[in-house]
């Protein structure tokens, strides 16, 4: 009895995604090249260098990671990712402690998730006992996961109470509004803040008073938009607490819930309720494993080496039972665990696995589920536009007798009954 199949299963390539390199322009050495998780040591360092709390630095570790994911090409053009200062993230290069490092170590290539994207996140030095949903800030950047909510932690650390004390005539050099002199708050956002300013010149925007005060006077000035204007003879001043915009996570309440023993991940929860933490796909150490067809993209787990074989023939039993052809090498990704699956498909993760294409994403331990997700490629590329969910569904499980769906399978039995399978792909406008 000679061995009952050759091997053809082979590792051709590991691919090198441990750790995404970005570019850095430094004011001191100029355009400096670096693994991702250095610049997140230090910009944690510039931004959250001052907390004492190991869990709530962990938390900003990841913020600042997915920060730093979700805005890499704002400097493109000019040749790099990120600059050093608050306008991308402040980052001081030599101030990286080993507590700091430790921090970035025990996260390392964790980011938020929101539906298999990664999240748009922001943070804040002290929201005042109050966040400020993202939409009261910018109106595009509406999120369920960046609400306005109550924060009591950081409030038990005090308001931080605040006082700016600007005279008519820069107010009216500022905004260019010769002839100021008085000056209250006319409405105010969901969350409290200034959103609009009722002054002997009109109306004025809060927003605007804040970019360009900052802009003038530096961004410790007008801490916040939590103010009441006070009105004097050559000045107006504005009592105010808490700092920055207020939106997503607040670095004081972060570092109380840390101090009152939430992990890390928790403190996330709290600020950004529905995302997830996790590492992204991006990041696993790919093995791809060539069968003759079929490229198994393997995470290492014992067993995937026969996976090959198995996705041969299951792409040839789809072949067989649809009557259809695939020219194109069909790829098979099995992802070590549920979280990198549904982080990176976006599925729920109660499927096993999910086709997009000639591409099937798995989950660990799904062999069974090849034979269906195949039946999808074939399908998928014999038809000019894609298939109804239910119609792709019922016909997988037509063809391959299974019941996972079965009034869809009672649709499409009819259906098939009556005409060839490549009708049904082709026409389907008459299908409803
Ligand atoms: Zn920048
Ligand atoms: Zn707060």
């Amino acid at each position: 009895m000679v061995a009952a199949h050759r091997i053809v299963a082979l590792i051709v390539a590991v691919l090198p995604l441990a750790a995404q390199a970005v570019k850095v322009r430094l004011a001191d050495k100029g355009i400096v090249r670096v693994n991702l998780e250095e610049y997140v040591g230090w910009v944690l360092a510039g931004e959250a260098g001052g907390m004492k709390s190991d869990e709530a630095l962990k938390a900003m570790a990841v913020v600042i990671r997915t920060y730093a994911r979700a805005n890499q090409t704002r400097h493109l053009a000019q040749g790099f990712n990120y600059c050093e200062t608050t306008h991308c993230q402040d980052a001081r290069v030599g101030a990286v402690t080993t507590r700091l490092r430790s921090a970035v170590d025990a996260t390392e290539g964790v980011i938020l998730w929101s539906n298999g994207r990664p999240a748009t996140v922001f943070y804040t030095g002290h929201c005042g006992g109050r966040t400020a949903a993202a939409s009261e800030i910018w109106p595009t950047a509406r999120r369920a996961y960046l609400p306005s909510q109550e924060d009591t932690y950081c409030l038990s650390a005090g308001r931080n109470p605040w006082t700016a004390k600007l005279a008519w005539t820069d107010l009216s050099r500022i905004l260019g509004l010769p002839g100021l002199q008085e000056m209250e708050v006319q409405s105010r956002t969901a969350s409290g803040r200034a959103l609009s300013l009722r002054t002997n010149r009109g109306l004025v925007s809060a927003e605007r008073l804040h970019l360009l005060v900052g802009r003038d006077m530096g961004w410790n000035f007008m801490r916040s938009r939590n103010y009441e204007v006070e009105p004097a003879e050559k000045y107006a001043i504005f009592r105010g607490f808490g700092t920055g915009h207020g939106v997503g996570l607040c670095q004081i309440g972060a570092e109380q819930r840390g101090k009152a023993g939430f992990k890390w991940d928790q403190i996330l929860q709290a600020y950004f309720p529905g995302t997830r933490a996790g590492i992204s796909a991006q990041d696993i150490q790919w093995q791809v494993l060539r069968g003759e067809r079929v490229d198994v993209w393997s995470a290492g787990a014992p067993g995937d080496e026969t996976l090959p074989l198995k996705a041969d023939k299951a792409l040839a039993e789809a072949e067989r039972l649809t009557g259809l052809k695939v020219a194109k090498r069909v790829v098979v990704r099995v992802y070590p665990n549920v979280s990198t699956y549904r982080d990176t498909t976006g599925e729920s993760g109660k499927t096993a696995a999910v086709t997009r294409g000639r591409v099937i994403h798995m989950q660990p331990r799904t062999a069974d589920a090849l034979r269906h997700e195949m039946i999808h490629v074939v399908l998928g590329l014999n038809s000019r536009t894609p298939l109804a969910l239910w119609l792709d569904e019922g016909l997988a499980d037509y063809l391959t007798g299974g019941s996972t769906y079965p009034a869809e399978r009672a649709k499409v039995d009819a259906l098939v009954r009556k005409n060839s399978l490549q009708w049904v792909l082709d026409d389907r406008e008459q299908i409803k």
